[in-house]
């Protein structure tokens, strides 16, 4: 992707470059600072489930404005009740992915979950949602924050976001600038996030019963995860947490009298944390999707439970966008005013006047804007001039499986990125940050019993980068200076 020359670059935490002789040293030991206190990951390219990898991060935190910063956290409250109220609003879910489901065959397949449900009613009233709502800051409106995405269903990052602050704090202190960690908002997402499961847990009422972690045939973002099973654990030692794939759960999982969830041993399930599921290859086959339904019929709270999940769809932030569709899930003026301003063009493709107008306007100026399928972990969308091609390729139906969103300007920072295998010391590049405010919001279609915010995340990636995969080598992971 092409950076504007123009765009504007935010000031520095602290003066850069710095002298070669002290990067490399207070490179090689935050690296060593990173493997020791999780900042890690299992190696894609050279995997072994013995060993770590530190996670790609960012030396000196990125800059982020302080006024967006807290405006996101200061929202997450009311996008939590929002998405509360869309996951339970059946009319609206199932006309806005009416036409996305007759393409697109994941969704398709969640939304079949969702109608067998539906129709033999829920065993379980409650969900909980340990939402991630990401921003860009947009520079054509100073700064000011748009909403990327809204993720309800394996929100990640939270474990080693908490423990890279404190990575960056280490950084800064050994360069003689303590004096700047106040600008570094304390971050309490891995707390935030377990102690919502763990109230789940609590609502279920049954002193034996245990939390399961639904996961990836391998995690490569393992430390993550176990930051949350180590938590839980120290913190509420009567509380076990297992870990199973899909692939397990229907090999082991049935429902007992009560529609319990029972694994083998007769372990009961309180609590169902996806921490896979959310793409197709998650499914090796229809044994991992009768393991979704049977686990969404049990009497279990689910995190996300399926209406959740399709709330957080492309597709439904879409139909959000349009004020007379936001007018209807959140009542007050001024909270309304709010959420519509950090939404940015979000249009239907759909197979009809608007879509068709949507199509032809992407066609004509293509620069402006991003094509999302419904998919989630990154590596999916296409960009810019790569859009008119892609769109011919649809038949006009398939356009209904994508949207079409514009193009978020975000400013610039610029510092020293450090990913395992990349030469030392690493040089200054132009980067761009996306901030990621956690939420946790617990209840059922009538009642929220638990709604607040959680911490955050700062992802950062390379400025030319499109997507900024932490995994997948573009993007590091980082926290915001507050300037
Ligand atoms: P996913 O659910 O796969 O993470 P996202 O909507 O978050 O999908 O898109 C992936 C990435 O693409 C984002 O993290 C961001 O870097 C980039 N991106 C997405 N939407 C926009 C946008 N409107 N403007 C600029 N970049 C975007
Ligand atoms: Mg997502
Ligand atoms: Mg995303």
């Amino acid at each position: 992707m092409s950076v504007d020359p123009n765009t504007p670059v935010l000031r520095n935490c602290i003066r850069l470059p710095l002298p070669e002789d002290e990067l490399i040293e207070v490179t090689a030991k935050a690296k060593d600072y990173a493997i020791m206190h999780g900042a890690a990951m299992r190696s894609k390219s050279n995997f072994s489930e013995d060993s770590l990898n530190f996670a790609p991060f960012v030396l000196v935190p990125s800059s982020f404005p302080r006024k967006e910063f807290e405006k996101a956290v200061a929202l997450q409250p009311i996008i939590n009740r929002l998405m509360h109220n869309v996951a339970h609003d059946e009319e609206f879910i199932t006309t806005t992915l009416a036409e996305t489901i007759k393409v697109d065959e994941f969704t398709a397949n969640l939304f079949n979950i969702y109608r067998k449900v539906l129709a033999h009613g829920f065993t379980q009233a409650n969900s909980i949602g340990l939402l991630r709502s990401d921003y860009l800051g947009h520079v054509y409106e100073g700064c000011a924050i748009k909403q990327v995405e809204i993720n309800t269903v394996a929100s990640s990052f939270g474990g080693i976001a908490t423990h890279l602050v404190q990575l960056q704090n280490f950084v800064l202190r050994e360069l003689g600038h303590a004096d700047k960690l106040p600008n570094m908002p304390h971050n309490n997402a891995l707390a935030g996030l377990c102690d919502g499961m763990v109230k789940a847990w609590d609502i279920y009422a049954k002193p034996q019963s245990v939390i399961l972690f639904i996961i990836e045939d391998v995690s490569y973002n393992i430390c993550d995860q176990r930051f949350h099973e180590f938590y839980i654990r120290e913190t509420y030692p009567h509380i076990k947490v297992l870990r199973r794939t899909l692939t397990d759960v229907h090999r082991e999982g049935k429902l007992g009298l009560n529609k319990e969830l029972l694994l083998s041993g007769g372990l009961e399930v309180a609590v169902i944390y996806f921490r896979a599921g959310y793409e197709p290859g998650h499914y090796h086959s229809q044994d991992e999707w009768d393991a979704r339904y049977l686990m969404e019929t049990s009497l279990a709270i689910k995190c996300p439970s399926i209406q959740y999940h399709l709330a957080g769809t492309k597709k439904v932030q879409q139909a959000l966008a349009q004020p007379a569709v936001l007018e209807r899930f959140i009542n007050d003026p001024e909270e309304m005013k709010a959420v519509g301003k950090i939404f940015t063009g979000l249009y239907s493709l759909d197979d009809n006047e608007a879509g068709n107008a949507s199509y032809e306007m992407a066609l004509r100026t293509p620069e402006k804007f991003v094509l999302k399928p419904q998919r989630e972990g990154g590596g999916n969308n296409v960009y810019g001039v790569d859009i008119p091609d892609a769109l011919k390729r649809m038949s006009r139906v398939e356009r209904s499986a994508w949207i079409l969103m514009d193009l978020i300007h975000p400013p610039l920072t610029k510092g020293y990125m450090v990913r395992p295998g990349a030469e030392m010391p690493p040089t200054i590049v132009d980067m761009v940050s996306e901030l990621g405010i956690f939420g946790v919001v617990i209840g059922d279609a009538d009642h929220i019993i638990h709604n607040y915010q959680a911490g955050h995340m700062l992802r950062t990636k390379l400025s030319t980068a499109n997507e900024g995969g932490v995994a997948a080598g573009l993007g590091a992971l980082d926290s915001p200076y507050l300037i």
